[in-house]
């Protein structure tokens, strides 16, 4: 099984990778996302799989029937963000074909249909949404909305998708596929450090953590950064520096994570006092109501300091997910054909796993990542560890596909 895994890795590990960077730039529907495809087809084929794309791009590589329902499926994401690491994604899908292979090796008696599948534009590196092909499978992204999604040089999501290859008249909702499926068990590298600090090789998931993003406007007025005394100033500035370490205190307090990640600043001059700074907070807690928790403390800091300061402040809710509680029943099945104490941990990082759970039984299974550094060339796996992942994939569609 070593050096099955270690095989496909090494044939995977050249495509898309930036020799300046060392980084991944495997984005949906380029030169290298095709080249991707091009290598899970050909591992379909080498084992005798039978290949399909769905409606949606997505790539699925059957072993037995795939009409024949309560099939068992199993893999991730080939793309990757801007410079990401070689595991997020890929972790899943060559560990997928090196426990089909290690099945086969220990004679498995498959009385359900097993598939492989790489879920496409999982990242929504290019075209800013992620899960694409999964949302649009599970019909949580409309045909129209995917058409109105262009990239950053204004290439519509239809062309590119046209120009890979690809039908884009043909993508929507593919509930009968889903319903074929009696659970999909995706495994993936940790995006933290709990299996590191646990000292455990491989976990299983609890749920996604409920997570959201609000613009805050903070509102004062523009001045000669030279000539105006600091009495006579409105400087949104410092308002937002208040709320940044307010955010910081609010999330240490709750054990929650609250991050401004990104600015823009009006006029954006070196010498000008600012007149509006707009800052984006992304928040994510465990649960709901320390998430409820966490949010309102923020925003109640930050109208303090607007207050205090003169600064007019207004915060909208861009965008929301509610949490994902992985089906338990799964979940406890999993940790039985694994053989018992293994961590459960949940996580802030989405995956077609959390869309796809709203329509299929769905499970997932982390690697130690002791780095616990993810969407960067310093996300890693060992080796050993990869291993272990392959063999509790295989315990698992073993245990799920041969009961
Ligand atoms: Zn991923």
């Amino acid at each position: 099984m070593t050096s099955s895994f270690h095989e496909l890795w090494a044939e995977l590990l050249p495509i898309g990778r930036s020799s300046a960077s060392g980084g991944y730039r495997r984005y949906a529907w380029t030169a290298a996302d095709a080249d991707c495809r091009a290598w899970f087809r050909s591992q379909a084929e080498a084992r005798g799989l039978t290949y399909e794309t769905d409606r949606n791009g997505n790539q699925w590589a059957w072993q037995g029937d795939p009409l024949a329902g309560d099939a068992v499926v199993i893999g991730s994401h080939l793309d990757s963000v801007p410079d990401g690491g070689a595991f997020d994604g890929p972790l899943g899908v060559v560990s997928s074909f090196a426990a089909l292979d290690e099945l086969r090796h220990r004679g498995a008696e498959f009385t359900k249909p097993v598939a492989i599948a790489n879920f496409g534009d999982e990242e929504g590196a290019r075209f800013g949404l992620a899960c694409v092909g999964s949302r649009l499978a599970a019909g949580q992204l409309t045909p129209e909305k995917a058409y109105e999604l262009t990239d950053g040089d204004g290439v519509p999501l239809p062309r590119a998708m046209e120009a890979a290859g690809y039908d884009p008249s043909a993508i929507g909702p593919d509930p009968e596929r889903l319903a074929r499926i009696g659970a999909f068990v995706e495994l993936h590298v940790e995006q933290g450090r709990a299996l590191d600090l646990s000292g455990d090789a491989v976990g299983i998931a609890s749920a996604i953590w409920p997570h959201g993003r609000w613009r805050y406007d903070f509102h004062g007025e523009a001045n000669h950064a030279g000539t105006t005394r600091l009495a006579d100033r409105r400087d949104p500035m410092l308002t937002y520096a208040e709320t940044v370490l307010a955010a910081r205190a609010q999330a240490r307090l709750t054990g929650a994570l609250a991050t401004f990640g990104k600015i823009s600043v009006e006029p954006n001059g070196v010498n000008a006092i600012p007149s509006l700074v707009r800052g984006w907070l992304d928040s994510r807690a465990a649960d709901q109501d320390t998430l409820d928790r966490v949010v309102a403390g923020i925003e109640a800091a930050a109208h303090e300091a607007a207050a205090r300061a003169g600064i007019d402040l207004k915060v909208v809710r861009e965008s929301f997910t509610p949490v994902v509680e992985f089906e338990h029943a799964l979940r406890d099945e999993l940790g039985r054909l694994l053989g018992g104490g293994i961590p459960v941990l949940g996580t802030g990082a989405g995956h077609d796993a959390g869309i796809l759970s709203a329509s299929v039984p769905t499970a997932m299974l982390f690697v130690r990542n002791p780095t616990g550094v993810s969407h960067s060339p310093a996300e890693y796996a060992a080796e050993d560890d990869c291993v272990a992942g392959v063999r509790a994939l295989a315990d698992v569609t073993e245990g799920l596909a041969c009961a």
